[in-house]
């Protein structure tokens, strides 16, 4: 069985790969499993951070490994808080203080200069000096609400208006943002990409 070391320690993150790579007999261990310490997210972009975090994990194990960069861009603050998504409210902050501040961030704006997306980037390094990662990315239109509406999902879901579905994305079974989510859809496309890859 091959192994490919997860460059996250987020158990949803962690949940969803291994589903998706064990018909391919592959094995995805979390990096803290190893003890690699977290890679300073140093980058501009959700690509850099993404390479800059597979690299670290690919680096301390000398084994393949794939990272996920994501975060929710709103129009209204010109893109923000994009990369900075995980920590909005400050370093170490909860995905409830992030959310709360986005609302506040938000206060007064009428709902047509709401709309946001959430973006996915995924890169899978199959050695920390891979020339040529594996790439892949993905968005999901929306908007963001006034308050929170629902309990599933984690980050900004409760605030985040899918006009396909008219609900909130905390609204959604697990399996139906799945199919339409930014995740769902970079995963698809990794998963088709990653089909002939040798590791
Ligand atoms: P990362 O784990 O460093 O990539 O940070 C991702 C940030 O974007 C976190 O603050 C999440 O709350 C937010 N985020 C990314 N994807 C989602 C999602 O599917 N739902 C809600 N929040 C998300």
């Amino acid at each position: 069985m091959n192994t490919i070391v997860l460059a996250s320690s987020n158990k949803g993150k962690l949940r969803e790969f291994s589903e998706l790579f064990e018909p391919m007999n592959i094995d995805v261990v979390p990096q803290a499993e190893f003890g690699v310490p977290e890679a300073e997210e140093i980058g501009f972009t959700f690509v850099e951070n993404a390479i800059i975090k597979a690299r670290n994990a690919a680096e301390h194990t000398g084994l393949p490994a794939i990272a996920d960069d994501s975060g929710i861009e709103v129009d209204y603050l010109l893109g923000a808080p994009g990369i900075y998504s995980a920590r909005y409210a400050g370093e170490n902050a909860s995905d409830e203080d992030n959310l709360n501040a986005l609302l506040a961030a938000l206060e007064g704006v009428p709902e047509q200069e709401r709309t946001a997306r959430y973006q996915c980037l995924l890169v899978m390094m199959r050695h920390s000096k891979d020339p040529t990662p594996l790439i892949c990315q993905a968005d999901w239109q929306g908007s963001i609400l006034t308050a929170p509406i629902g309990e599933g999902g984690f980050g900004y879901d409760p605030i985040f208006w899918v006009a396909e579905t008219q609900c909130s994305s905390a609204q959604l079974t697990a399996e139906q943002k799945h199919a339409i989510s930014h995740r769902g859809k970079a995963i698809r496309q990794f998963m088709a990409e990653f089909q002939g890859d040798k590791l």
